[in-house]
């Protein structure tokens, strides 16, 4: 899967760089960082808790000037949890698979 293969360490350096360099609108509020993320492991959150916190965070991400960086690293890192560029991460890993499947190369021969 997408999200076993193996980025470079320096890729993942680049594509964080790019995303910094950006103006992240998430970053440097931490009331505003909570959106993204979810209670730790400890704290239960309802679903309909979950998902205003993720309207809201995506919210936010529709107006951030970073937003196709944090696109790019996002596929990358693969993250288990979060919003991710207007995304949350299980919203990501399907984008993924539809990207994997879209750039497969067609099996048309089968060897004998
Ligand atoms: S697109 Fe959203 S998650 Fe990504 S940097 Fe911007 S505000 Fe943060």
């Amino acid at each position: 899967m997408f999200h076993h293969m193996p980025v470079p360490d320096s890729t993942v350096g680049d594509l964080l760089d790019a995303l910094l360099r950006a103006g992240p609108a998430c970053r440097g509020d931490a009331a505003l960082a909570d959106l993204f993320v979810s209670p730790d492991a400890f704290e239960e959150e309802p679903d309909e808790v979950r998902r205003v916190r993720e309207k809201a965070a995506k919210t936010v991400c529709l107006s951030c000037p970073a937003r196709a960086a944090c696109l790019s690293y996002a596929l990358a890192v693969n993250p288990d949890d979060g919003v991710w560029a207007g995304l949350t991460s299980y919203q990501l890993r399907r984008r993924a698979a539809r990207v994997r499947r879209a750039s497969a190369v067609p099996v048309t021969e089968v060897p004998a």
